[in-house]
């Protein structure tokens, strides 16, 4: 009889092989080689392989999916998912630890029990007094709204067969465990197994599911993208704790785009939309030194950001790069780029970049900005605050244009800036002046 192969896998970075070791060959953790059974093995296929083969169908024969969505309550969220929660759909929030998953999923729990809604919210975190507080707190109090402190997975399933809910919030997926399985809470296995229950679950009971996943230091929730591939709709927040502003971004939705970005501002009274958002990334006032302020588009939306640049004389033989909300490799290129073209010795000397508001730039419309603000830190020449910075640099020096200039001008004026500095010539009539600059050299020159 042929032997069954035997599979273990690390339990901290979802690491697989055929042979145990007592070092993760990828993550290097300790200890964590477990060996899967039959059954785990089974979910990891259903979870991991696309169902049954299909045979190809004529388009004009398949049937679509029809979506029923409700309003969550919450504009900014309903936006991010598209237009409002769907019906059995699985949803995930990510983030750091203190961000706000659990006070917005709480206060969406509440508006939609007063919109006729029964709703379970499951927490392994906190007690059920502290989560009254809390939902006291946030206006959240409503009969339809049920708590249950759990980290069993049986005992909550046997909650859902007592009771059908139409919402159900898991607060959060790394304290949950499954007793079939002996590996410890959060980790690969448990993450899996459980998620996989919870598809079936929200796929059987047309029960929409969102579950919060801590991001664990690395940047990884745990169980790494295991969660991501499994469930229909992903969302992460981001935002720097200290500060109120948090964005929630989509990175799948299975229905809908990810293009929208929800913007929130954290108040005594939870996560509010944040109306008025352009107004909340900049500083008026003063020039100064190193600072540039460029308009993004986050979404549909755009966002007058400013961005900070931190140049000085190095004491290292290899000078210090770093950048926090802006591609590392990006900026690295920009530097390059000074050099040859500007001649500035920027490799005598360490450069720091920040995005103001912990706001991630995912376009390349902020290079112009980036570029300013290093040259005024170099020279030590304040940049007035009035002027907004907006074009894509190129390897070769030249600067693009940016999508959307019409309205990202209309969002600057808005604002009360006057001047921009761009490449290409607006099609719409603006009170903002606008200077053309094409090329990285001749910024110089306007500087
Ligand atoms: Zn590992």
């Amino acid at each position: 009889m042929a032997k069954k192969s035997s599979l273990f896998e690390c339990q901290s970075c979802g690491y697989q092989m055929s042979k145990w070791a007592g070092r993760c060959p990828e993550c290097g953790s300790w200890d964590e080689m477990l060996e899967l059974n039959e059954t785990q093995k089974q979910v990891l296929k259903e979870t991991s392989s696309p169902k049954a083969k299909q045979r190809a169908k004529p388009i004009t024969d398949i049937e679509v999916e029809t979506i029923t969505r409700h309003s969550s309550g919450s504009d900014e969220l309903d936006l991010v998912l598209g237009g409002g929660v769907v019906e059995g759909s699985l949803t995930l929030i990510g983030g750091s630890p203190g961000v706000g998953k659990s006070t917005l999923l709480l206060s969406i729990a509440g508006n939609m029990a007063k919109n006729g809604k029964e709703i379970l919210y499951v927490s392994g975190e906190e007690s059920l007094g502290q989560i009254k507080l809390r939902a006291d707190r946030l206006n959240s109090l409503h009969e339809k709204l049920y708590l249950l402190s759990e980290i069993k997975l049986s005992a909550i399933k046997q909650e859902l067969k007592s009771k059908k809910y139409d919402i159900l919030i898991i607060d959060s997926i790394q304290t949950l465990y499954s007793e079939e399985l002996n590996s410890a809470p959060g980790s690969v296995s448990q993450v899996r197994e459980i998620t996989f229950e919870l598809m079936r679950y929200a796929k059987d009971s047309n029960t929409a599911i969102f579950i919060i996943g801590h991001i664990t230091k690395e940047g990884s929730i745990a169980g790494p993208r295991i969660l991501e591939h499994m469930v229909d709709t992903v969302l992460y927040f981001e935002g720097d704790n200290s500060r109120e502003l948090r964005l929630l971004r989509g990175f799948k939705n299975r229905f809908g785009s990810t293009s929208e970005v929800g913007i929130f501002e954290m108040t005594h009274e939870g996560l509010i939309s944040a109306n008025d958002i352009s107004s909340k990334f900049f500083t008026r006032g003063k020039p100064q030194v190193g600072s540039a302020i460029t308009v993004i588009m986050e979404g549909s939306r755009p966002l007058i950001l400013e961005v900070q640049a931190l140049v000085s004389e190095s004491s290292y033989n290899n000078p210090k790069r770093s950048a926090t909300g802006y591609e590392p490799n990006r900026l690295t290129m920009l530097l390059a780029l000074l050099e040859r073209k500007l001649e500035i010795p920027l490799n005598h000397y360490d450069v720091f970049i920040n995005i103001a508001g912990g706001i991630k730039i995912q376009e390349t419309s902020a290079d112009l900005a980036i570029v300013a603000a290093i040259i005024s830190s170099f020279r030590n020449r304040a940049i007035s605050k009035d002027t907004v910075f907006m074009g894509e640099v190129t390897l070769g020096g030249d600067i693009r244009g940016v999508f959307n200039l019409d309205q990202r001008l209309k969002e600057a004026q808005t604002q009360h800036l006057t001047k921009a500095i761009i490449p290409t010539k607006p099609t719409q009539k603006t009170n903002i002046k606008c200077f053309s600059v094409d090329e990285v050299a001749k910024i110089i020159d306007w500087m």
